[in-house]
């Protein structure tokens, strides 16, 4: 079985079993789509909101520990950030199981095309 020429982040050899000469994770010829998914996942709207409520939640705690806000007002501010979090977090689940259910769905049908002809083939 032949194995990736790629080497691991800790400098050992990467195990993935190939049919070409890299795997998935080292093909050099894929890094560009590799980074495009990446940056997809970053760049999903559930992502970008959640890092916006943490960042003005931060700003929020800076702002009553140096005095600028009222702690009244920002306890109630802070409580709605928290509802908001709560709902993208939950948003996020569900588009995670969505995707995971159409790669599955995705995965099935190739099985299926495959055992199909394996069928008619004997
Ligand atoms: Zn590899």
């Amino acid at each position: 079985m032949p194995r990736c020429a790629g080497t691991k982040r800790d400098g050992g050899r990467c195990a993935a079993i190939v049919n070409g000469s890299y795997c998935y994770q080292h093909d050099p010829a894929r890094a560009g789509e590799r980074s495009r998914n990446a940056s997809k996942a970053a760049r999903s709207r559930p992502s970008r909101e959640l890092a916006n409520i943490k960042q003005r939640l931060s700003e929020l705690a800076d702002d009553v520990l140096e005095g600028r806000q009222d702690k009244g007002v920002a306890a109630v501010a802070s409580q709605v950030l928290n509802v908001c979090l709560r709902a993208v977090s939950v948003e996020l689940k569900a588009r995670e199981q969505l995707e995971l259910i159409e790669r599955l769905e995705a995965l099935e049908e190739g099985l299926e095309a495959k055992s199909g002809a394996g069928r008619r083939g004997a």
